[in-house]
């Protein structure tokens, strides 16, 4: 099993999620985190960490969000491993609202 980041990671990347990991299984690009499956402990603590409820537990995956899990286990593997804080992007508050968090 895994933990996956769905859509609502898309123009955020707060990262508040990444310095939770135990594991070090978040990868970014310069848009949003993917969840490494191969890593991952689903251990739970970066789902409240994640200020627009972007991590869901696999199994709690909507159809209309299954495709995700495919898409994390890809691009982790290419990606630098975020473990440490990062600025937000700037389109992220406006994101944020948007998805009325
Ligand atoms: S905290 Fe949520 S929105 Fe921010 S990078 Fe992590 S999964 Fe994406
Ligand atoms: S469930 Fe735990 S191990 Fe998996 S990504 Fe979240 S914090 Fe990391």
């Amino acid at each position: 099993m895994t933990h996956v980041v769905t859509e609502n990671c898309s123009q955020c990347r707060f990262t508040d999620c990444a310095v939770t990991c135990p594991v070090q299984c978040f990868h970014g690009d310069g848009e949003r985190l993917y969840i490494d499956p191969e890593v991952c402990i689903d251990c739970n603590a970066c789902i409240p960490a994640c200020p627009v409820q972007a991590i869901r537990e696999e199994f709690h995956l909507t159809p209309e969000q299954e495709h995700w899990r495919e898409i994390n286990a890809e691009r982790a593997k290419d990606l630098p491993v975020i473990s440490a804080k990062q600025q937000p992007l700037p389109t992220a508050e406006a994101r944020r609202a948007e998805l009325g968090f």
